[in-house]
């Protein structure tokens, strides 16, 4: 790779729309405002996108609502060739969809690159499972009648995705809504429009007829949201971003009843024993916080390792995040890009603050870095105490707390002290061992032995306070279907 030039930059952010999408038209906001889209690695502003209005929102379900049946009974092979289209033209188009979400995002290009792969797969996986909607034809126990079950379109969904994965938290929602016919309003993060709003147009592009997918780009969340969660005609809302919001949504949610996929925030904790292989603990590590800057929902936020061999995992560990480049994502080479913005980077640096106070040491990093942008260094600490907040709070950032454990029941106990259950992360070379620690662990997801989970083709999701639902998998495009009964006379 080699570092991009500023005309390229501007040739990507140009060929993006800046419009909302609504009723297959790109349209400017009723009123005519727009909202910044920042380049957080400079704190410059890259383009102006729409910012809609309520009025703007009730016109997009308006949209879906008017197409909802004619989507539903669209033959299903249709419906998957259109998904498989779009998943060859953003494949196609991975360079440039990477560098818009790089500048709007700050992830490094590679890591951009990997999120546009990841995120097409959803709709290669969706095309697949729009012709697999099956239903079920039984006797009756009493053998006097047949028992028929259909799974049917839940109908107008409204999705809100976060700004840390801009593409592939939409494409896991909008994937399997088309493979099953409903029809959907997407609100991306209003850091993050720019990702959406090209997928919206490739999506055109392939074929997705008027009024199914409809963007709407807005600086007020709360304001377009709440009509669309309040109208009758809604039938789902699916969430992903943080446990805070998510909560709030559920409780808007419950006037109308509606059906709620909720991807909410993790603490996820990397448990790695004794008998472990611990430069692979290490190089898992590596990925499992440092992806994504340590923005994911998945990143591994507490290290819990046993005491034998903790010192030893923590200086591997910082040396390996102390020669990790931080820099400007479009940069050659660079492994680490800034914080989201400063309100982010504020927080986590008040952590490792926190942490400090309390008797934890820097192995490695530990402060901001100055000059433009919001970089934070890697970080990994030592010594890091019970009552230190960032073993208790989601750290979003690239710091590690390394914490020592004495026996399993101790790991395990440590791992599950979160009101968070999405992921966990395990490493032991003891099957049995592995065994009763997966089932102990209070997660959706585990990580044997490995760093990361995402994977399309598997159901994505957490317990507790990390939400409920799953995205990905078989049981993806169960959440956009309803099962119908009917109990036939003969
Ligand atoms: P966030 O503040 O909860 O925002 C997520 C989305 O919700 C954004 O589009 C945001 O819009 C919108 N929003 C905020 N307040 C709202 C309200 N009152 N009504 C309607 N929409 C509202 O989360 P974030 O900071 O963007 O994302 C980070 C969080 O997402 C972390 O906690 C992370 O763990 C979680 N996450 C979870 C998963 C998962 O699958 N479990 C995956 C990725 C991220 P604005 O942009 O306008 O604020």
């Amino acid at each position: 790779m080699t570092t991009i030039s500023a005309s390229q930059e501007h040739t990507a952010v140009e060929a993006v729309p800046t419009q909302l999408f609504i009723a297959g038209e790109w349209r400017d906001a009723s009123g005519g405002a727009t909202l910044g889209v920042e380049d957080p690695s400079t704190g410059e502003t890259l383009v102006e996108v729409a910012d809609a209005t309520p009025a703007d929102a009730g016109a997009a379900l308006d949209a879906c609502c008017a197409v909802q049946a004619e989507w539903a009974a669209h033959p299903p092979r249709e419906r998957g060739e259109i998904l498989r289209r779009a998943w060859e033209k953003v494949t196609a188009r991975a360079d440039e969809l990477a560098l818009i979400m790089t500048l709007e995002m700050g992830k490094p290009l590679p890591e951009s690159k990997a999120e546009i792969t990841y995120a097409a797969e959803f709709f290669r996986w969706f095309a697949e499972e729009a012709v697999r909607i099956e239903g079920r034809f039984a006797t009756a126990p009493n053998g006097q009648g047949r028992l028929i079950t259909m799974r049917q379109p839940v109908g107008p969904c409204y999705a809100i995705t976060p700004w840390n994965f801009p593409m592939a938290m939409g494409t896991r929602k909008i994937g399997p809504a088309v493979a099953a016919g409903c029809t959907m309003v997407i609100k991306p993060a209003q850091q993050t429009p720019l990702s959406m709003l090209a997928l919206a147009q490739i999506l055109e592009e392939s074929g997705l007829p008027a009024g199914v997918l409809n963007v709407l780009t807005s600086s007020s969340s709360s304001e377009v949201s709440k009509p669309i969660i309040g109208d009758p005609r809604l039938r789902k809302l699916t969430f992903t971003g943080s446990t805070e919001v998510g909560r709030k949504l559920v409780e808007q949610s419950a006037a109308g009843l509606l059906r709620t996929s909720m991807e909410l925030g993790g603490n996820a904790p990397f448990i790695v024993f004794a008998d472990a292989d611990v430069d692979a603990a290490v190089e898992g590590a590596v990925i499992a916080k440092m992806r994504n800057m340590g923005e994911a929902c998945t990143a591994a936020n507490r290290f819990h390792v046993a005491e034998g061999v903790q010192e030893e995992f923590a200086s591997k560990l910082a040396a390996k995040l102390g020669e990790m480049k931080v820099g400007r994502g479009t940069e050659d080479g660079v492994k680490v890009g800034p914080m989201i913005d400063a309100t982010q980077r504020a927080k986590v640096d008040e952590l490792v603050r926190d942490a400090t106070a309390k008797g934890a040491e820097a192995v490695v990093g530990g402060s901001i870095r100055e000059g433009a942008g919001y970089f934070y260094e890697p970080t990994v600490l030592a010594g890091v105490g019970d009552d230190a907040r960032m073993l208790r709070e989601e750290i979003f950032g690239p710091v590690a707390p390394v914490i020592g454990f004495a026996d399993e029941q101790a790991a395990v106990a440590a791992a599950n002290d979160t009101e968070y259950g999405l992921v966990a992360y395990v490493y032991t070379a003891d099957l049995k061992r592995a065994f009763r620690v997966i089932e102990g662990l209070e997660t959706g997801m585990v990580g044997l032995n490995q760093g990361l989970v995402s994977n399309p083709a598997a159901p994505f999701g957490g317990v507790k306070a990390s939400g409920f639902g799953r995205e990905g998998g078989k049981e993806g495009i169960g959440e956009y279907l309803e099962t119908k009964y009917v109990a036939m006379a003969l």
